[in-house]
């Protein structure tokens, strides 16, 4: 990013001179960690705890948005004091001390474990049934040919049982029918910012980028950053500010902002 960086001053001006009214958001997977066959083995690149916790003291707002369960990204990242954590799309959050869970979740946790385990029972080799306990996440990155199975098997349970579908990267989710995604997130994280951006690679990211656009009509500073891969969205791209390459870029960027 380093060729780019010239011409990035300018448009970080906002974050820079007003950091205690700004704010840096960032998706997790792809994004601070690169993208590996299997999600569990999913890191954080080197630095990047030390990076957000810079970012945290310096930032008004710095937080993780992930598709992941908060429990996961703690364990990759730590306790982080000043990064809020913001766990499968919305539906969990920790600010400080404990993970809070939209009450209207709650309910569908039995759900989602009976799911779990008919997807353990039901899906053929190389499908990786990710409990991830108010959301069921079914990975065929490792049996790429038993994509339209994954489709047909999640779009027949969220049939029976009122969970919805999301789509991601070699996956599918099954979730609570709550609406809640990276979008509302980014509104959310953002009241009272005067300058906002957010960093991400996946379909997931989208609603992020448009809650941007609508900050920007408000007359916030924002910055879309797309997270280049190989297998990111075109729309992604299309609808970024800026565009890196690989979680390595995107560390530059937040470098770049932490400098
Ligand atoms: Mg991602």
């Amino acid at each position: 990013m380093t060729g780019e960086d010239e011409g990035l001053a300018p448009r970080l001006a906002a974050w820079l001179a007003a950091p205690e009214r700004a704010g840096v958001l960032t998706d997790f997977d792809g994004t601070l960690s690169p993208i590996v066959d299997d999600p569990e083995a999913a890191q954080p690149l080197p630095g990047a705890v030390d990076l957000l916790a810079r970012l945290a003291g310096r930032y008004r707002t710095v937080a993780v948005v992930s598709g992941r369960p908060v429990a996961y990204l703690l364990d990759r990242l730590g306790p982080l004091p000043g990064v809020t954590m913001v766990g499968l799309y919305g539906l969990e959050k920790r600010e400080g001390g404990g993970i809070e869970v939209l009450p209207e979740v709650r309910r569908w946790r039995e759900t989602v474990d009976a799911v779990a385990a008919a997807s353990e029972t039901a899906a053929p080799a190389g499908i990786y049934v990710e409990r991830k306990g108010l959301a069921v996440g079914l990975h065929y990155r490792q049996a790429p040919e038993a994509a339209s199975w994954v489709l047909a098997w999640a779009v027949d349970q969220a049939g029976r049982t009122g969970l919805v579908v999301h789509h991601g990267k070699m996956s599918l989710e099954l979730v609570p029918p709550v609406p809640t995604d990276k979008g509302l997130v980014v509104a959310a994280l953002a009241e009272g910012l005067d300058a906002a951006c957010y960093v991400g690679d996946d379909v997931g990211d989208l609603p992020a980028f448009a809650a941007l656009a609508d900050l920007r009509n408000q007359g916030v500073a924002t910055l879309a950053v797309a997270v280049r891969s190989g297998e990111e969205p075109p729309e992604l791209v299309e609808q970024a500010d800026l565009v890196v390459d690989g979680a390595e870029g995107a560390m530059a960027f937040l470098r770049r902002l932490a400098r």
